[in-house]
């Protein structure tokens, strides 16, 4: 159906009119202008949202409500902001690995959120990007951290210092898939540093960090460095 959509009625870029494509990249980068892609331990981190009132809510809905709905439409802006990471690290699959909550949180709500999230970012980039794209909860976490959302950032570096591992029995990548971490906010930066830091003890490399949300210093304007950021 697609493609003879696609025949009938060539793509044509929706800002420029450019043809063979929806979206063309410099119209992308102009529409997108707003969000940077910073790097995060050497990391391209690509985000979709800003941290703002309106992403809050659906990041505690999706986390703390098991809202499949807000979950979904995370997975499906996550899955555009995709686009950008596919064209900057071409690779034909991906492996997807999430960031771990702790043992009680996954207990306390009955599910491994960002498991789930990922899953759904998985399945959306697998339709809208026609590429391979699994999730492996490689990442365990080896202890307790603390509460997250009042700390520094030099006391929440020291809270994940060594807060994961891999694990020994996770699915390995696939050779030549692009390994990528997948959050659904990030803040200071202090978790996905760590996650990085656990996969390259265990040889993994990641390619590229991947966000629903994007927080605190990587925001380029200042409108959520008032709002209270939750943690795991
Ligand atoms: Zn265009």
């Amino acid at each position: 159906m697609q493609e003879l959509l696609e025949l009938l009625y060539p793509p044509r870029c929706l800002g420029c009119q450019l043809p063979g494509c929806q979206i063309c990249p410099r119209c992308e980068s102009e529409l997108e202008s707003f969000i940077k892609v910073p790097r995060v331990a050497g990391k391209p981190l690509y985000s979709a949202l800003h941290y703002n009132e309106a992403s809050s809510h659906l990041i505690l809905a999706a986390k703390e409500s098991n809202d499949r709905a807000a979950a979904r439409y995370l997975a499906a802006l996550t899955s555009m902001r995709f686009a950008r990471l596919h064209r900057e690290i071409p690779r034909t699959s991906y492996l997807l690995v999430p960031i771990p909550s702790s043992r009680a949180a996954d207990f306390r709500r009955g599910f491994a959120h960002m498991t789930v999230l990922a899953k759904l970012i998985a399945r959306a980039v697998e339709s809208e990007h026609h590429v391979s794209c699994s999730v492996s909860p490689l990442l365990l976490p080896t202890r307790k951290v603390a509460d997250q959302s009042e700390l520094s950032a030099r006391d929440r570096a020291l809270n994940m210092n060594l807060a994961f591992t891999v694990n020994p029995k996770g699915r390995t990548a696939r050779s030549g898939a692009g390994i990528i971490v997948v959050d659904d906010l990030v803040t200071t930066g202090s978790t996905i540093t760590e996650a990085i830091r656990a996969l390259k003890v265990a040889n993994f490399e990641p390619d590229a960090l991947l966000s629903a949300c994007v927080a605190g210093r990587f925001l380029t304007n200042k409108i959520s460095r008032s709002i209270r950021v939750d943690t795991r």
